[in-house]
């Protein structure tokens, strides 16, 4: 079975406002067929995550794939990882601001407030049950991703519009 790149859900699409489905069969060559597209597409986008809901799968499915590239030029780098039926255990009191962009709202970056640290637990694209604790750009990965399949974006956390940037302010303030 081949990868393929996949078409992205833009904003506005009711894909992005409906809550994913559990995934039944974790090891069905369907969904590692998917797996492969997300990393794919995810790659070939600049994106550090991609969930499933983004290509029109309703499925709790996402990809992290934290690295820096020319989107987040400072963030650290790992292996691109399938979460399935993903779930936070629990997580810090203290949440931080930070930069966020989406693949499905193009051209605009805001500062979201995440919890710093939290506790997951994922199948692996092998359909084996992890629990790990991640921290800062990886958590905030989680949470965005996680979101997703609930039907939430980014533009539903922010504390106030004042927050919102477009993608060339953003880019002038990180390269400053
Ligand atoms: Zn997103």
């Amino acid at each position: 079975m081949e990868k393929s790149i996949l078409d992205i859900a833009q904003l506005g699409n009711p894909i992005l406002r409906t809550a994913a489905k559990v995934v039944q069969d974790i090891t069905d060559p369907k969904i590692s067929q998917l797996i492969d597209s997300l990393i794919a597409t995810a790659v070939a986008n600049n994106g550090v995550g991609i969930a499933a809901p983004q290509v029109s799968q309703s499925l709790r499915l996402f990809i992290v794939a934290s690295r820096p590239n020319i989107r987040y030029p400072h963030a650290p780098t790992m292996q691109p990882t399938a979460m399935i039926n993903p779930k936070m255990i629990s997580h810090s009191e203290e949440k931080v601001k930070d930069w966020e962009g989406c693949l499905s709202v193009p051209g605009l970056r805001g500062l979201v407030p995440r919890y710093q640290t939290i506790e997951v637990e994922y199948f692996t694209r092998e359909g084996i049950l992890e629990r790990k604790v991640l921290t800062d750009f990886v958590a905030r990965i989680f949470q965005h991703e996680l979101d997703h399949l609930d039907g939430i974006v980014f533009l539903d956390r922010l504390e106030s519009n004042e927050d919102l940037y477009s993608e060339e302010e953003y880019q002038k303030l990180i390269w400053d």
